[in-house]
């Protein structure tokens, strides 16, 4: 377990770019929307983001959330911790607890005014592909540690347990935002279980009604309890991003970083 805890952040960066790599590549045989080649502009941006995150938030959300969960049973506080569940049962809990919390957390970046100024960014790409899963805010991922940290601690969940959600969330993100789409027939029966690409693509249309569905983050159940599930009228909306913000000279890497804080500023 100790290995486990000290390669965490090893293992996750390692995750995290098989998965991108394995999507770009899916993209690349089988791309659903062409565009033109040159997009160095929207690369920048979100690789930029990138380099940004990994040296401070994104690698945050597993770090604290393992932190939490060591702490939980170091203090032997937390439910899971108090009634001795069985292993499969924190297992399942884990998976399926903090995909919920995703889901309330990204919710809410919908609904709350400041936090939509920091979730802006991650919609204000006019595109929809892999690279999309890099583009976060660092503040995002900030609110996603604590909330995660906050359910981690509540729950006790055990940092293997927390370690897998972490691993199939990362998995999950290239898959969500890839400009590919599975066969019909298993979109279909995927979307049964998971946010698929082209349910996640209705999510980041440019049209505010449709963006204001589908907030899951790995499974689709959330969306279809809370009646915010929309099923896709076709592969892809008419426009991707914001619709206040269709200039890319106004989406660059800087105007991302202060785009939360614009209205602030005089
Ligand atoms: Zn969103």
């Amino acid at each position: 377990m100790e290995g486990l805890a000290r390669h965490e952040s090893l293992i996750q960066t390692l995750a995290l770019l098989l998965a991108y790599l394995a999507v770009v590549l899916w993209e690349r045989l089988r791309p659903l929307l062409s565009y033109d080649a040159d997009d160095r502009w929207r690369m920048t941006s979100n690789f930029g983001l990138l380099v940004i995150n990994h040296a401070a938030p994104l690698f945050v959300v597993p770090v604290v959330t393992a932190f939490s969960s060591w702490a939980a049973s170091m203090m032997n506080v937390g439910w899971l911790n108090a009634v001795h569940a069985p292993r499969w049962m924190m297992f399942a809990m884990a998976v399926v607890a903090l995909d919920l919390t995703g889901w309330v957390v990204h919710r809410a970046m919908h609904k709350v005014g400041p936090l939509w100024q920091v979730h802006r960014v991650h919609h204000s790409d006019l595109r929809f592909d892999s690279s999309l899963g890099f583009r976060f805010h660092p503040v995002e991922p900030a609110l996603m540690a604590a909330a995660n940290a906050a359910v981690v601690m509540v729950l006790g969940l055990p940092l293997e347990a927390v370690f897998l959600s972490g691993v199939i969330t990362t998995l999950h993100n290239f898959f969500g935002h890839a400009n590919a789409s599975p066969a019909d027939n298993v979109e279909r029966g995927l979307r049964t279980w998971l946010i698929t690409p082209d349910l996640h693509r209705v999510h980041h249309s440019a049209h505010i009604a449709d963006s204001m569905s589908n907030f899951g983050i790995v499974f689709s159940w959330w969306d279809r309890l809370a009646g915010t599930y929309r099923a896709p009228a076709a592969k892809a909306p008419s426009d991707f991003g914001l619709d206040d913000v269709r200039d890319p000279r106004r989406l660059s890497l800087v105007s991302l970083l202060i785009m939360p804080f614009r209205r602030l500023l005089p």
